[in-house]
Order: structure tokens, then sequence, then C-alpha cells
């Protein structure tokens, strides 16, 4: 907690006071409400000496938010305000929670020592900081993006745009508003800048009416905010919302006449949106913009389409249990924070397009296969900074000495990345996508020229900037130390003139240069020294000389710390002007980190290089999953084929008892067609893959408690999202469809839904159905397209062995009650169980009509024979135009009837 030491104020004071407060406010006062009337809806720290200080309303929430004392300041004609504060050391320490609060922090600092005409020093709010647009290294996460979005909507379309203030990557795209959702999960902007209709899409989406928007600290908003995790939400500059506007402020920004260059003619809400995200970080950054040379639109249609559900059921990039592996995490060994962003970029977009996929998977083929290049490159890539990220803060002027030196050492790998990178005998890089790196010559040689090795932490601690490199510097700095010098040659001299053997000189900051006699000796101080300070056993003294020798080291003092900062200044404009080609190195070393690690993974564990097409196949053998294989440790993971196409094994039906490895070989099949379609390598013995356009799962059961929809809605509202938008072209994973509810309703919705993907001609993905009804196998006889397949079982008298591999044919019993027996279920729950089983088995074989497949339980909804008017009744329901809660309703209904029905 930090506190201060002011006094609260009493009431007899502020009674006294209130009279006198229409009069006359003090010039400090007037300045500070001038400043506040401008930012009215920041939270304004006022630069006041060592502290930033907070009044009014402010110091109430800066008090809140940090725990700090409040306490009250006059500011003229008797009036007191609220006051907080912070120790302006300590702004960096605060600021993240202070930003994370979702206010915008307006920061004004003192901008002369001395004071002006009205007695007070000159300010300027020098920056906001909002979450989207911070640029403190020490608030960014180091291996993720933090994006500014901006959203708005337009009828059934929406305008999507992002950028990240801290690399300068700026986009933007035009999309149905009804997948404007899953493209936030994708990005987890911190921040979104929402029009009226955006706002209230995302509240429908997403939050509880009563979601709180931005007063309240994150750790309060983050469980009604389930999918867009910490994102701070706010109104956009709603007089933006002209296309001819936004154009013409995105024009301005880029010093272009028209869009053209960055395809946005005919993009009216893409516009907006860019120019919305792009004023607020210029208002924010108070007219000095990051360095964003570039706006890309975004085409959807080149990269595959992975809803929010998808990413996160698959575990891309999120575990579904905190701290668990992820795909991400797997394949993440890159050794530098633009790499690691970069994976996690490939991986949320992979693409479709074959010639970029070409190019990813050559430079991962050539890296692949050579251990030594790879070897050399890793050590070269270790501990490589942030130099996206750097570049940026440099070209704000942000940079610490630090920062540059850092700068520095990044690039000062380039040469060595560069050479790596290049053919020798052609001189020329070995994939386009390791081009761009420079050798950097001349920054590196003035950073390295001008900056000491270990530089302070802050440009105002001085002492940054190396001897020979200034002259004047030189100069002042031996000015200044022959004069320190002098003073110490003073005490020696001094000693030996007055005979004082114990005397000597010190320094503190009240009075500067002293010499010190103890009380002992004070008959012998001679006539010159003149008395400044009594001490209990000592007097402390000056002399002309001394006091001249003094201002000597503190007049140079001052200019050398003025003179550095300025040729700090100078180096770091100098080097900005080389931050296209460094942001460039930038780009090719993200590249090469990325393929160095794809490289790695498979090369050492013997991944294949998949073919890839515009067909229809999707055929893996002897397939893994990469991350279940990485948690069961080699050798442990049972290979697996797949063996799908649009023609003949369009829907492959899986079925198996619980625990068997049903959704693992499901989901392996999505991730080695993501993992295909990054341009990486697979974990297989051979793959070839049709290039997929979406990928859609319904996995698992999961509760949206916060949401307030039931696992039975949830899994619904999923299904019908994935019946309503795959293509021919895309892969639907669904793992035990018809979970969340009865067993009848959930068998009745598993095999329509399953017919439904198989017959509809607009639709014929490739689906991979896992299913724990056996019941479902009889699609696979009856559907031409459909195939059975199971998980192979070995039986033992009473106990089971899962085999982990798939195999032709449908399973004909669910071994449950093996699986609670493996689960370490007592032996006589086991035993009842199967006495029970075996009752009831009794019990349905009499009552089952004759043609039943199997001789063992069975819910077999579609072949018994009374139930024409129930089927009827399922055939008439309008799927295409049920809400979600008429659908609930009329499932209700239908157990209610089939229960009846049981009853009878
Ligand atoms: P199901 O979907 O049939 O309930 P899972 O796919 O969840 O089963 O698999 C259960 C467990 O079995 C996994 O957590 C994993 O440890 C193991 N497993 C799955 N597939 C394999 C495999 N091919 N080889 C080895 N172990 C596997």
């Amino acid at each position: 907690m930090t506190t201060s030491t002011r006094q609260t104020p009493t009431n007899s004071t502020r009674a006294k006071t209130r009279s006198a407060s229409r009069r006359r406010i003090s010039p400090g006062r007037r300045q500070y409400l001038k400043f506040k009337a401008k930012h009215a809806d920041s939270l304004l720290l006022f630069r006041m000496g060592d502290f930033y200080e907070c009044f009014d309303e402010d110091a109430h929430t800066l008090s809140k938010l940090l725990d700090v004392a409040l306490t009250a300041r006059d500011i003229g004609g008797g009036q007191k305000s609220p006051l907080a504060g912070i120790p302006y050391h300590s702004l960096d320490t605060h600021i993240g929670r202070l930003v994370a609060s979702g206010l915008k922090i307006a920061i004004a600092e003192q901008t002369t020592t001395e004071p002006n005409a009205d007695g007070i020093v000159d300010r300027a709010v020098v920056r906001i900081v909002t979450p989207g647009t911070v640029l403190d290294q020490s608030l960014l996460e180091q291996s993720k993006h933090n994006y500014l979005a901006a959203c708005v909507v337009e009828g059934h379309r929406a305008g999507l745009s992002w950028l990240e203030a801290s690399t300068g990557e700026f986009a933007a795209m035009e999309i149905p508003a009804a997948n404007v959702i899953d493209h936030l999960e994708r990005l987890q902007p911190a921040e979104i800048l929402v029009d009226t209709d955006s706002k209230t899409l995302l509240d429908d989406i997403t939050t509880p009416p009563s979601f709180p928007r931005t007063r309240e600290p994150r750790e309060e908003r983050r469980q009604d905010f389930p999918s867009l995790g910490d994102t701070v939400i706010r109104s956009l500059d709603e007089s933006i919302l002209d296309p001819e506007l936004a154009a013409d402020s995105l024009k301005k920004h880029f010093g272009t006449d028209n869009l053209e260059p960055f395809e946005l003619n005919g993009h009216p809400l893409a516009t907006i949106a860019a120019a919305s995200a792009i004023d607020f970080l210029a208002q924010t950054q108070i007219g000095r913009l990051p360095f964003i040379t570039t706006l890309r639109r975004h085409r959807p249609d080149r990269y595959m389409y992975i809803p929010a559900a998808a990413l996160r059921d698959l575990e891309i990039l999120t575990p579904t249990i905190d701290g668990g592996p992820t795909l991400l995490s797997t394949l993440d060994t890159t050794r530098t924070p633009m790499g690691a962003r970069l994976l996690r970029d490939w991986l949320s977009a992979p693409l479709t397009d074959l010639d970029e996929l070409n190019t990813r998977q050559l430079a991962v083929n050539t890296l692949v296969h050579s251990a030594t290049l790879r070897s050399s490159l890793d050590q070269t890539l270790t501990n490589t900074p942030d130099l996206a990220r750097l570049v940026n803060r440099l070209t704000l002027g942000q940079s610490e000495p630090r920062e540059l030196r850092a700068l520095f050492r990044g690039l000062d790998k380039a040469p060595t990345l560069r050479e790596l990178t290049t053919n020798q005998s052609e001189a020329k890089s070995i994939s386009p996508l390791f081009e761009g790196v420079a050798s950097h010559d001349e920054v590196r040689e003035l950073i390295d020229r001008a900056i000491v090795e270990d530089p302070p932490f802050r440009v105002s601690d001085g002492g940054m900037i190396k001897p020979d490199f200034d002259h004047d510097l030189d100069k002042l700095r031996s000015t200044a130390s022959r004069a320190r010098a002098g003073i110490a040659s003073i005490e020696a001299k001094a000693r030996e003139t007055s005979g004082i053997p114990n005397l000597k000189v010190g320094h503190n900051r009240v009075f500067g240069y002293y010499i010190e006699v103890s009380r002992s000796h004070l008959e012998k101080v001679p006539p010159e020294f003149q008395r400044r300070q009594t001490l209990v056993n000592a007097e402390r003294f000056i002399t002309p000389e001394l006091k001249d020798l003094e201002n000597q080291v503190l007049r140079a003092g001052d200019q050398i710390s003025d003179l550095e900062q300025s040729i700090y200044r100078r180096v770091c404009q100098q080097v900005a002007e080389h931050a296209a080609a460094i942001m460039r190195t930038s780009a090719a070393i993200a590249n090469i980190d990325v393929c160095l690690a794809l490289a790695r993974i498979a090369a050492e564990n013997d991944w294949t290089m998949p073919f890839l097409d515009n067909g229809d196949l999707l055929k893996i053998d002897d397939g893994r999953h990469p991350v279940v294989e990485d948690v069961l440790g080699s050798g442990r993971f049972v290979p697996n084929d797949i063996d799908a196409s649009n023609s003949e094994n369009q829907l492959l039906i899986i079925t198996g008892p619980n625990m068997s490895g049903k959704s693992t070989y499901i989901r392996q099949a999505a991730i080695l067609v993501i993992l295909a379609q990054i341009g990486s390598f697979v974990p297989a013995k051979f793959a070839r893959v049709g290039i997929v356009d979406r990928i859609f799962t319904r996995i698992g059961v999961s509760d949206d408690i916060a949401g307030g929809r039931s696992t039975f809605m949830v899994e619904m509202v999923e299904t019908a999202g994935i019946l309503n938008q795959a293509t021919s072209r895309s892969l639907a994973i669904l793992d035990e469809i018809g979970r969340g509810t009865s067993t009848y309703d959930g068998l009745a919705i598993a095999r329509s839904v399953a017919e439904f993907i198989h017959n509809s001609p607009a639709l014929g993905c490739k689906t991979l159905f896992a299913t724990h009804y056996h019941e479902m196998t009889e699609l696979g006889d009856t559907l031409p397209r459909a195939k059975n397949l199971r998980v192979a079982v070995a039986e033992e008298g009473d106990s089971i062995q899962f085999l982990y591999r798939i195999v032709q044919g449908g399973a004909d019993r669910s071994y449950g009650i093996h699986v609670a027996q493996l689960a370490g279920m007592p032996a006589p729950v086991v035993e009842r169980a199967r006495e029970l089983l075996t009752q009831l088995e009794a019990h349905t074989n009499n009552t089952a009509p004759v043609d039943t497949p199997t001789d063992h339980l069975q819910l077999d909804l579609f072949n018994t024979p009374n139930n024409t008017e129930f089927l009827h009744s399922i055939t008439q329901i309008d799927t295409d135009n049920l809400t979600p809660i008429e659908a609930l309703n009329r499932l209700y209904e239908l157990k209610e009837s089939a229960t009846k029905e049981l009853e009878n």
C-alpha cells in the first residue's frame, strides 16, 4: 500500500472555506480543471513534484483502486478538494492495475521546472494509457498480442479491425455479423471499441444483462464475460460512423489519396472500424502515432475458419483445464517473442491457399533436413529480444537506454542469421519467408559507439553515453572530474596546513560539500573556514575554494545531464530512421523462429510432410494426436489411420466404450488437418489432405452456466451452427451428440443430425461422429456414404483391455460396467450392476421386437413398430425456423409423449 503523510480536512475547515469558494481558485487548480475538462472520461494523474495526484472524484477512484490514502488539498479560495496520489517512481508498478480497471488513464507531466507568470509550472497531458494501447513492456505479455479492436455492425454485416500499438500490426475485414464473436475470440483483444449495434451483439451473446462496463476492476468482470476474458469494452466515437469521414481519416493517416493499397474500396464497414481504431490510438498517444505504416485487409477466404467453440474444444490455444497442454504449448519451442506470437497467429488462422502453404512447407522441410542448420539457428535465436516492440517504442521516443542496448543485442544477431539462411552457392535466401533479415551495420555501429554496455534504467539517470562519442560531452566530463579531483585533494591539503589529522571532506544533499572537524580539534580550524553546521561531536565548514569547485561540479553535472539527454534523443532518432528495415528483420526472424520450431518437433518425433491438394481426401496412415502423445510419453500412443472422402467415407461413425479413445481419434483428425494447413509436418507415416475450409466441432459436455444456457441447449446451438455453416469442403467433429439429454432424446437427435449431414446436398462435409450409442451403427449399414468404425477392445473373461486401435465395423455393446470396473468402482457395485444388466437385458429381450439387431440392452426408438405417430411428430418439426427455446420446448413435449408411450 502506498501512503502519504497528508492531513484529512476537519469539518470546521470545510465549513469556513465554503463561502469563499466561489470567489477565487488557485492557478494550479485552474490548470487542473482545464485538463480535466479535456479528459473528462479519463482518470487524470496530475504530476506535482514527486507525486502523481488525483483530485475530486478521481481521488476517490484512485484511493479505491490502489488502496492509497484519501486526503484533501487546498485549492484556493479556502476550499479543499479530495486528494490521493502515488509517488512518481511507483507509476510503473501501479499502471497495470489502473489500466486493468478499464479506465483511461491520462498522464499529465510537468513540462518546465521554473514557474511561469502565474507561479505554477507548465504541464501537458503526454499520453493516455488504455488496455489496448499500452506500450510499456512491463504491461505486455511477450508471447501474446495486445490488440485494440473496433467493431461496427450494420444489419447482418460487420466491420472488424484490430491493431497492435506495440508492433504496428493493423488489419481490418468485413464479415457476417454472426461471425464477429468467433473472430474476437481468436484475437482476444485487450480492448474493443463498439458501436451501439455491436455492443448489443456482444451483450446478447456473451453477457448477462447486468454486465458491468468499465468501472469495476478486472477480477470482478472476469466471470461475467467468459468468452472474451479480460477484454474492456468501450463505446467508439460515433462521429466517425460515416464511411467518407472514416476513409478520409485513414487516408490522412497513411498520407495516401485513396484506399486502394489497402483493398478497402467497397468495404465501408471495415473502413469505419479501421478508422475508429486508428483515431482512438491517435487520441491516446496525443498525436504521436506508433509505427503503423500499413493496413492489411484480412481476407477470410484465404484462411480456414475455426469457430471459437472449435478453437476451444480442440484446445488449440487455450486448455480446457487450467494449466493443461494445448496444441500451441506442444508446438511452441520458439526462441523469440515475435516467433511465439506468430505461431499463435498461424494456429488460429490456418491457410487455405496452396501456394502459400507450399512456401511454408518448403521452409520447414529445409530445416527438418538439416540438423546442423537447426542447431546453429537455435543458438543464434536464443535470447533475441522483442525487436518489433522495441522499435515501436523507439519511434515514439519512449525507449529507455536499456531498450536501445537490447535492440543492439537483437540486431547483432542479424548478420549471422542472414548468413545462415542464405544459400551460399546461390547467395539467396533459402526461403522467401526468411528474406528481409538485413545486417544493420550502420545502426549497430551507432548504438554500440554511443551507448554504454550496461546502461541505466532511465534516461534521466544519466551515464548512458559512452566516452569518445561526443567531444563536448567528454570535455564537460573532464571538467567535472577535474573539479571532483580538486575537492578530493582539498582534504589532504587542509590536513597538512591545519595540522588536523582526522579532518575530512564530505557531501550531503542539503549542504553540498563540507569539511568536517571533530570537536577536539576545533581550536586548530584556520580562519578561512566558514561554519555551516554543528553536530554533536563535530562542526562542518566550507571554504571559498571548496565552494568554487563544488559549483564547477554542479554546473558541469547539469550540463552533462542535458547534453547526454539530447545526444540520446538524437541517437534514438537516427536509429528510428531505420525502423522499417528493423521491422522487416523482425518479421523474418519470426518466420525463421516458427519454421524452426515446427521443424524441431517434426525431426525429433518422426513427423511427415503431408501432401496437400484441392481434392476431398483426408487420408492419414498411422496418425497420432501430438498433444496426447506428448502427455503419454514416447511409444505409448497407438497410431491410427483415417480414411475419409466426400464420395465414399463421408460420415465415419466411431463407436466404442467410454474412455476407449474415440474423442482422441476424431480430434486427432482435426488437429492433423490444422497442422497441415499451417504448413507444418504432421505426426503420421503418410498424410494426404484436401484443403479444408472450415472445421467445426461439437465436443464434450460443457455447461455455459454463466451464460445461463443448459448443457443441452449449448449442444443444440452449436450443432445448429454446424448444420447451417458447413460446406462440402468442411470437416465436422461430433462427439457424443445428444449426450446432454435423456437417452431417447439423445439418440433421436444424434441420429437425425447424422442423417441430415449425410443427406443434405448443400452440406456433404466430411464428418467424424463418435458415439457410445451403438445403435448408431445401423446408419453405417444403411447410408451409402456412412461407414462404421469401432475401437478395438480385448476381452478376457469379465475384464477388458482398451487397445486404442480403430478398426472397421461397429461396436455391439457399450462395456459400461467394464469401464466402471476399470475406473476403480468397488467390486460389490460392479457385481450388482452385472446382475441388474442381465435382468434388464432379459426384460428387454422379452418385450423388444424380434428384428432388433442386438441381443443386448437396446434403446431402439426407430425400430419400434408402435410409434409412427411419434415419429411423424418429429418429422413435422420445422428445424430451420425453430428458436432455441422452441426447440427445447418441443423436446420436452416429445420426451413426455415418448415416456407415456413406453409406460403404456
Ligand atoms: P473416449 O472418447 O472414447 O471416451 P478418449 O478419447 O477421451 O476416450 O480417451 C481416453 C484416454 O485414453 C485418453 O485420455 C488417453 O490417455 C487414452 N488414449 C486415447 N487414444 C489413445 C491412443 N491412440 N493411444 C494411447 N492412448 C490413448
